[in-house]
């Protein structure tokens, strides 16, 4: 083993990455963690968290992330605030590589996130997390009693909808053609909830209300008429995109660009796991990444217990 080739080299800096930096550190694996410029994940850009277990009082998404990211230090994992650019899985070690440096590993976490789509207006962007929101299960509870809107039509918009007509009193779906691409069970769920209607072939223009959202700016496709629509809150719920375009002919990645797996957190390539939303589409949960960095890291101290009683 050479002094240079690190023993994890963990790449993301949400809950899933730091979680995995923790136990890694107190595993004595000296974890470097390549944060990404835009350090912290998604919860960087959520107001407040009150499903976090431990937190009896609502925590800001980027005061969690502070704490996350002291722990690990604290515990001794080195933190290089700076982007991946590019990696060789092909090589052992493996190569990870920023604009400034490379470094060698013998075991590598990839816990890059997904981001959510964007409608892209400044207005949506203005709102976020004052009434805009991407997250039902995470902001749900503050519409109770509110009307709110959500854009899309695919599997995530029917089931941000019915979610949410547990605490709203209406739920509008804003879809931009006249059919959805939600799967039969689950468009059967949305339309038969006598709390849920639909405005077809119509796309959002814009964002309305200063402090908090007080409505949505529409435009019909086929009319090209804009009107106005009074709601507390919008629920952006387009599709997400994993981070995992460096990762690209290095592991194997479904159609939609996660990250495949099989026995948890294992990718196709022995010694390179994966933790979060660059491969699970279905929770996207702070807490439920955040214990995938947890088994993520486990899985990988397995593999370093073999591999470096082979290479010492
Ligand atoms: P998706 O299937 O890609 O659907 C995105 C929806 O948003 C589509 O209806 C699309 O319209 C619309 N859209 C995209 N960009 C838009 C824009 N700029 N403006 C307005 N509308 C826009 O994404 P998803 O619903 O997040 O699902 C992603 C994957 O996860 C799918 O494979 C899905 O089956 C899976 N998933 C499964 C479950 C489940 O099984 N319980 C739950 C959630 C997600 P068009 O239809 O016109 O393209």
């Amino acid at each position: 083993m050479t002094e240079q080739t690190k023993k994890l080299v963990v790449i993301g800096s949400g809950p899933a990455g730091l979680t995995a930096a923790i136990y890694g550190s107190r595993a004595d694996l000296s974890p470097v963690v390549y944060t990404g410029t835009a350090y912290g994940g998604q919860l960087m850009v959520t107001s407040e968290v009150e499903n976090f277990p431990g937190f009896p009082d609502p925590v800001l998404g980027p005061d969690l992330m502070d704490r996350m990211r002291t722990q690990a230090q604290r515990l001794g994992a080195t933190l290089i605030q700076e982007d991946v650019t590019g990696v060789d899985f092909k090589a052992y070690p493996f190569e990870i590589r920023t604009a400034t440096d490379a470094v060698k590993a013998y075991s590598v976490i990839v816990a890059t996130g997904a981001n959510p789509k964007r409608l892209d207006l400044d207005s949506e962007r203005r709102l976020m997390g004052k009434g805009v929101s991407n997250c039902a299960v995470c902001d749900g509870f503050f519409f109770r009693g509110k009307k709110v809107a959500v854009v899309g039509g695919g599997d995530t918009a029917m089931e941000e909808a019915t979610f949410l007509t547990k605490f709203a009193t209406s739920v509008v779906v804003i879809h931009r053609r006249s059919e959805l691409r939600a799967s039969a069970a689950l468009q059967h769920e949305a339309r038969s909830n006598p709390k849920i209607g639909f405005i077809w072939d119509t796309i959002v223009t814009g964002v309305l209300g200063d402090g908090r959202v007080q409505g949505v700016r529409l435009k019909g496709l086929k009319s090209g008429v804009e009107t106005d629509l009074a709601v507390d809150g919008l629920f952006v719920a387009i599709g997400y995109e994993p981070n995992t375009r460096i990762f690209e002919g290095q592991l194997e990645l479904d159609r939609a660009g996660y990250i495949n797996v099989r026995n948890e957190t294992e990718t196709n390539v022995p010694g390179v796991f994966v933790a979060g939303d660059a491969h699970d589409h279905r929770y996207r949960q702070a807490i439920t990444a955040a214990a995938d960095g947890c088994k993520a890291l486990l899985d990988a101290e397995k593999f370093l217990n073999k591999k470096l009683a082979v290479v010492s």
